[in-house]
């Protein structure tokens, strides 16, 4: 299974994550994460994406397109993955679709956390003072929204339109609800039928 945990800044996509991981054991992937690593190490790759990072503007497509499908073909992915910060932008999300319709594979659910925007700017300020993430100020925090209400939230009217399975999940309450009502989706995801079926049928083929 392949999973998209999809929402705006701050909406919990990391903590939820490593449940999910914890839960179906599915290998968690964030792109986030990976910058990061790469921008502490000071690799050619991170020197390049850390002054976007800390903008909060979003790096090129083709750049973290090559990160995902190499992270992709590593042995650990075989049982199933849940990727947390990709696809961001519509163009990554064409790029994973055709990367996976190569392997015979396509993404089984999107898990959409709906957080307020005024809880999620509290959140991540509060992240800022416990974490000292540099993309957590004021500033940078509007940028991030700005770019995710541009470019990141039509990703979900994509999928909608190719048929796959979104399930909207209120990410507003307790680690735990969270965690229990994205625990339900995954496990409806799990025993239903693969979506191949309908989108033939929407395809009228
Ligand atoms: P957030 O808390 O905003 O979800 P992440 O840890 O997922 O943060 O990502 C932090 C930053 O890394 C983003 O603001 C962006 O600069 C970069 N980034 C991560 N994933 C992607 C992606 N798929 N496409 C472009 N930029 C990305």
């Amino acid at each position: 299974m392949i999973a998209v945990l999809f929402g705006p800044p701050g909406s919990g996509k990391g903590t939820q994550s490593a449940f999910l991981r914890r839960d179906f054991d599915l290998t968690h992937v964030s792109t986030g994460d990976m910058l990061r690593a790469e921008a502490a190490t000071g690799s050619p790759l991170g020197l390049e994406v850390a002054p976007l990072m800390a903008a909060g503007k979003l790096v090129p497509d083709d750049l973290i397109v090559r990160v995902i499908a190499e992270r992709l073909g590593h042995d650990d992915v075989g049982t199933g993955v849940v990727l947390d910060g990709f696809p961001r932008t519509v163009a990554q999300a064409r790029a994973l679709d055709a990367m996976l319709e190569d392997r015979g594979q396509d993404v089984g659910l999107i898990l959409s956390l709906d957080v307020p925007v005024d809880d999620l700017v509290e959140r991540l300020l509060g992240r800022a003072r416990e974490q000292g993430r540099v993309d957590d100020t004021a500033e940078v925090i509007r940028e991030r929204m700005h770019e995710y209400q541009r470019k990141t939230a039509p990703v979900l009217d994509h999928y909608r339109a190719s048929g796959a399975r979104v399930a909207s999940v209120d990410g507003v309450g307790s680690v735990e609800d969270v965690r229990r009502r994205i625990r339900a989706e995954v496990a409806g995801a799990l025993s239903a039928p693969r979506r191949q079926s309908t989108r033939r049928v929407a395809d009228g083929s």
